[in-house]
């Protein structure tokens, strides 16, 4: 390990020592400054972003909105979640304690470069800990400004960024000093993390990728869901992991669904990325824009058809629609990360459910139908770890999200993501 990443380690460490017999009021009033700053320096983060990985700037915007809503969750709910609880037994006093657990290692990717870093190292901090943080080394600026937007001044520091590439990660995990290690990115990266923390005995979140089902049942009204369609595949340019990637639809409306979605589709406003119209960014990096290209001429050779988009110049990748897809080609079976969408069409409930689970992932699936009770009594038949009805999936601070099968392991946000990383101590009093 590097000389500086070593020291920073250190420093983190030290800062613990410290920041763990804070209150948690305290911490609270270090997260409302926090929240201050990020929102009076909204414009230039959200730039910096922009500049690093070529997200539209009113998308920048919103993102930098959204970490100010989950700081504002955790500001109101975080000290009555770390509270523990009291015990019935038959010893004068049980109850449980949430204890911080030390130095904790985030590893963040580029697709939201403050939201995942936000949804992390928040309730992380409020727990207790101290992080260290190894932004995408994609996103220097944004890594930059966020490591800015922590130091508060009159607190001593507890947000530690630190510059390795990926495969340097397993080293710093190896520290004695690292307690625990939180990773949103693909899956070799993850699995390469939970091997070497596993190895170890430390605790460990992964939130990997997702090929989530956008399910429309015949009766569903398509007037409505459009839109969303649109916005639940094409936002941030198609490179989310909760975004729709397989569009499920009953065959008997498959067609009409088809012409009015590509109807949509091809309004996507691109251009200058700084323009507050533009809606199409550019994918983050060209080898990402060339690996979708590779999937989807594949799965044309077995007979996919593309009904709008299809091309791509450097990193820029048209919005795309693909139908004829079946389950053997990569579109479907692989996690497509950019602005493409693959339509398959199905005659029975049964069936969009079978097609939905055929993924080794398990994110999250929306499904759109105007029988809610029906679709509500199917709910546990779906793999995922999330399932919104008449709703496209997304990531709210309020709620519990992560990923089932090769999607992940372990919950952000809400009360789950605030007790990733403490020591959930019993005490007993006799
Ligand atoms: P990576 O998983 O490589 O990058 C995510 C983070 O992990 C980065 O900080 C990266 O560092 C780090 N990393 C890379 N390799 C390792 C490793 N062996 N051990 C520990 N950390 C590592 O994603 P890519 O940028 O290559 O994107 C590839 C695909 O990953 C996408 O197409 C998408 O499918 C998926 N992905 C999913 C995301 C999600 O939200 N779930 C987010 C981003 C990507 P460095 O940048 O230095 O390599």
């Amino acid at each position: 390990m590097k000389v500086d990443v070593r020291q920073t380690l250190e420093n983190a460490n030290q800062a613990f020592k410290n920041w763990k017999k804070t209150s948690v009021d305290l911490r609270i009033t270090y997260l409302e400054k926090v929240r201050e700053k990020l929102l009076s320096n909204k414009e230039d983060y959200a730039k910096r972003m922009t500049e690093d990985m070529h997200k539209p700037i009113k998308q920048a915007v919103a993102e930098v909105e959204k970490c100010s809503k989950l700081l504002t969750y955790y500001i109101e709910n975080g000290k009555n979640i770390l509270e523990g609880r009291t015990i019935k037994t038959d010893w004068s006093e049980t109850y449980t304690v949430h204890d911080p657990l030390g130095v904790i290692l985030g590893v963040m990717p580029w697709n939201f470069p403050f939201w995942q870093v936000f949804r992390f190292a928040v309730p992380t901090i409020l727990a207790g800990n101290t992080i260290v943080l190894k932004h995408a080394s994609n996103v220097p600026k944004s890594a930059t400004a966020l490591e800015e937007c922590f130091a508060i001044e009159g607190y001593k520091q507890v947000y530690y960024k630190i510059e390795i590439p990926g495969k340097d990660v397993e080293k710093v995990i190896e520290s004695p000093i690292i307690k625990g290690v939180s990773l949103t990115g693909s899956e070799p990266a993850g699995s390469a993390v939970a091997k070497k923390a596993g190895e170890l005995i430390k605790p460990v979140v992964l939130e990997l990728g997702g090929n989530n089902a956008f399910i429309i049942l015949e009766d569903a009204d398509l007037e409505k869901i459009i839109p969303v369609a649109v916005n639940a595949r094409f936002q941030n340019t198609g490179q989310s992991c909760i975004a729709a990637k397989r569009f499920l639809v009953h065959n008997t409306i498959k067609d009409t669904f088809v012409e009015k979605f590509v109807t949509e589709v091809t309004k996507l406003k691109k251009g200058d990325l700084l323009d507050y119209d533009t809606e199409i960014g550019l994918m983050a990096r060209e080898d990402l824009a060339i690996e979708l290209e590779k999937m989807m001429k594949e799965s044309i050779k077995m007979g996919a058809k593309i009904v709008c988009g299809g091309e791509r110049e450097g990193s820029f990748f048209e919005p795309t629609v693909l139908t004829n897809v079946n389950t053997a080609m990569s579109v479907f079976k692989e996690e497509t990360f950019g602005p493409l969408a693959a339509v398959v069409g199905f005659d029975s409930f049964e069936e969009a459910v079978e097609l939905s689970n055929n993924s080794h992932f398990g994110l999250g699936v929306a499904i759109f139908g105007k029988n809610t009770e029906y679709i509500k009594s199917k709910v546990h038949e779906f793999d995922e770890g999330a399932v919104y009805i008449n709703e496209m999936v997304i990531s709210d601070p309020r709620v519990p999200f992560g990923g089932n099968k090769f999607s992940g392991i372990g919950r952000e946000m809400a009360e789950e993501g605030l007790l990733s990383f403490v020591n959930k101590k019993s005490v007993v009093v006799k």
